[in-house]
């Protein structure tokens, strides 16, 4: 690798470092999680004229009308998750590829789903690139869940839908753990959702949040 898509580039290792900083302020203490934020270049896989701003804590646009999340929030909705490195995860909303290059440092696989074949397509270059090898993007609908690949034990969302797609309720293995924002299309509120037994779960709120619209048969109309 060259020049500024290089991820060896000293400045954008001390802007990860104080973005790490941050994080770390912000109330993230598990140290697999901020590892993982520390190993994976955000700044590879935006757009290459917003690099220089690929380490605030923002988000950004990467086309199509959609966002790469900010950092902060790809850090809480991670730690909620509450990985272990042992998990299958379901993602939907594959973006930039980002939460999935972080997600698959902690957990054993993950299968990511993306409806726009622009982004689904870049997002895998992306991750070729960055060696990530156990993460499978697939292009589709991610609130019908992927139930071939099913039970998982954490799902993410990473758009903002009406409310929890029944769909992947019923993909959240015993014990498993599903984090997304869903509410209004103005604004949400993120939850967490804990399967405690068959057919049982347990519903947290855990603040609010503005993500892109989750579209598709059990979200919002395209
Ligand atoms: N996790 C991403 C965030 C991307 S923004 C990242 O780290 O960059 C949310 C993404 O969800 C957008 O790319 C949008 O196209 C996608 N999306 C919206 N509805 C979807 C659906 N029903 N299935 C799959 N992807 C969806």
């Amino acid at each position: 690798m060259t020049g500024s898509r290089s991820s060896g580039g000293s400045g954008f290792v001390r802007a990860r470092q104080r973005l790490l900083e941050r994080l770390g302020a912000q109330g993230i203490t598990d140290r697999r999680v901020l590892d993982a934020f520390r190993a994976v270049a955000r700044h590879e896989l935006i757009p290459e004229a917003l690099q220089l701003r690929a380490y605030e804590d923002t988000s950004l646009p990467i086309g199509g009308g959609q966002t790469i999340s900010a950092p902060g929030v790809v850090a809480a909705m991670t730690a909620a998750l509450e990985l272990t490195g042992s998990e299958s995860v379901l993602e939907v909303g594959t973006g930039s590829g980002y939460q999935a290059a972080i997600l698959a440092r902690l957990a054993s696989r993950v299968v990511s789903i993306e409806r726009l074949p622009r982004l689904a397509a870049e997002a895998r270059r992306s991750l070729d690139r960055l060696r990530v090898s156990n993460v499978v993007v697939h292009l589709g609908d991610g609130t019908a869940g992927r139930p071939s690949d099913a039970p998982f034990d954490a799902i993410i969302v990473t758009a903002g839908g009406p409310e929890i797609p029944q769909p992947l309720l019923d993909q959240l293995a015993v014990g498993g753990r599903l984090v997304g924002p869903f509410g209004a299309r103005e604004e949400q509120s993120l939850y967490r959702v804990r399967c405690t037994g068959p057919l049982q779960f347990e519903r947290e709120r855990l603040g609010r949040c503005r993500f892109v619209d989750l579209v598709g048969a059990h979200g919002w109309a395209a």
